[in-house]
Formats: structure tokens, sequence, C-alpha cells
């Protein structure tokens, strides 16, 4: 074995999937992090809410390596991650990640957006990557536009394909970062009803959502993000009737 190879310790259904300690980070002179500490069970599905500019988004890419951090530590499935590209690659391969604008390729077709990386990072045949790729597009129930670009489709179904496409790389855990807030109000649903499933199912989740319905229906607990830091961490019953913080109940009065 290599050394960039990490082999994680015996993982047994206790050991998290995410833990995040002590994380701090800067851009440039602004310290967008602040002591982060955060740990999710496997199965475990979390929300993060929290006002514009106050980390969410930086957050959840620093656990992919989106965003590099200057202090402290994160460890994905058992993976230390450093600045090393074999460790980064191997932390991603356990990581899927879903953005607010799909970030699918335009010149591919719905089907090759989705076999892209089985094909070229995992080395699956390309059958057997279109196989698997069209059960990921029947899930979210799209697989009848395989064959069409991205820009044929609605923005509710560009999103249920982007999220096919990180489904066919077998992700331990999902993150999503806004994923319906560029859509338009009648197309939510059908990426929220898609995301519950995969909820169900048992997929480990980080979803930056305002979408507080989602949240009460699906979340063991919603984490509420002020100015880089965790304000307040709870599940959505006591986080919603009960919040701790001011800034927390200041917040939800103006989205709910
Ligand atoms: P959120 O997702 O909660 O809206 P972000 O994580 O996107 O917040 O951003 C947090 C803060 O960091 C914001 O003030 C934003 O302007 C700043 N920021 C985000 N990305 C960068 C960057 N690449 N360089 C400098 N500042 C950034
Ligand atoms: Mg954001």
């Amino acid at each position: 074995m290599s050394d960039t190879q990490h082999r994680p310790a015996a993982t047994g259904e206790a050991t998290p999937m995410v833990t995040i300690s002590r994380l701090n980070k800067w851009y440039g002179d602004f310290h967008v992090l602040r002591d982060i500490d955060l740990s999710v069970a496997r199965g475990e599905r979390i929300v993060i809410c929290g006002p514009s500019g106050s980390g969410k988004s930086t957050l959840i890419r620093c656990i992919n390596h989106l965003e590099a951090h200057q202090q402290g530590e994160i460890v994905v499935n058992g993976i230390p991650m450093t600045n090393d590209v074999k460790r980064i690659e191997q932390i991603r391969r356990n990581v899927g990640m879903v953005f607010q604008h799909f970030n699918l390729f335009p010149h591919l077709t719905v089907l090759e957006n989705c076999c892209l990386s089985p094909i070229w990072v995992q080395k699956k045949p390309r059958r057997e990557a279109e196989k698997s790729a069209m059960e990921y597009l029947e899930r979210v129930r799209i697989a009848n536009q395989a064959h069409k670009y991205p820009g044929q489709l609605s923005g509710g179904q560009q999103q249920r394909v982007a999220i096919a496409r990180a489904l066919c790389m077998h992700p331990e855990v999902m993150l999503f970062d806004e994923p319906t807030s560029a859509l338009d109000p009648e197309m939510i649903k059908e990426v929220l009803d898609v995301m519950i499933e995969l909820a169900h199912e048992g997929m480990t989740m980080l979803c930056v959502t305002h979408e507080m319905g989602f949240a009460r229906t699906v979340a063991d607990r919603v984490i509420f993000m002020d100015e880089g830091q965790i304000v307040e961490s709870a599940p959505p019953e006591t986080f919603f009737n009960e919040p701790r913080s001011s800034r927390t109940r200041e917040f939800l009065g103006q989205i709910l």
C-alpha cells in the first residue's frame, strides 16, 4: 500500500461517516469558518440553514476538498483529509455532490453526463456504466430523457439528472448545496421527492437548504450557521419549537 492510500481503521456502524474537528478557514483575511465541530453518523440526515454568506457552502465544499481549509481536521469514511491529490481523490470517491446550478456538462447527453465518471474514473466498461446509469435515471424518473441534452430539460429535470449522476459513483455520503433554490416553485417538489426517497433508503446526507418542510420530515438534525459558526444543532422538533439562540429565532422568523 502506498503512503498516499489510507486504509480506514476497522469501520463499524459506530464510526461516523464524516468528522469535522476544530475547522477554521480564511479567504485571505476573512475568517469564513470558525471552530466548526461536526460529526455525521452513518445514515444520518442533516439540514444546514443560515443567512446568505454564513459559510454553509464553504463548509460542505471543504468535505470533498473543493475548498481547502487551513486549520482543523476532516475525516470522511475513516479517511483523514490531507492536501495529497491521491488522498483527495480517495475521499471524493466516497462523496457525491449536487449544486444549486446543476453543473451538468451541456455538450453531453443526460446518459453521457452520468457515465463520464464511472467510465473515466472507475474504469467501468461503457455498457456496464450505461446500464447502471439507466437504472439511476429510472429511479429519479427521467430515463425517458436519457438521450437529450441538459439544455433541452427543465431545471427540475436537470437537477434530478445531477442527483442520478452523483449516485452513479455509489457515494457513501451525499452533499446538497441549495439544490432547489434555482428552481421554479412547481419544480421544487419533484427534486425534494427524490431527496426524500434517498433519505428513506438510508443515504447519509448533508443538505444546505431553506426548505423547512423537508427539514421537518427528513432531517435527524438541523444546524443553523451564522458568521462562520454553528450556532444551533438540534433535532427538527427542538430546532423549530424551542430554538435556544436568539439568532436562530430571528432567522426562523424571517423565513417561516
Ligand atoms: P453561504 O453558502 O452561507 O451563503 P459561502 O460559504 O458561500 O456562504 O460564503 C461565506 C462568505 O465567504 C461570504 O461572505 C462570501 O462572500 C465569502 N466567500 C465565498 N467564497 C469566497 C471566495 N472564493 N473568496 C473570497 N470570499 C469568498
Ligand atoms: Mg451557499
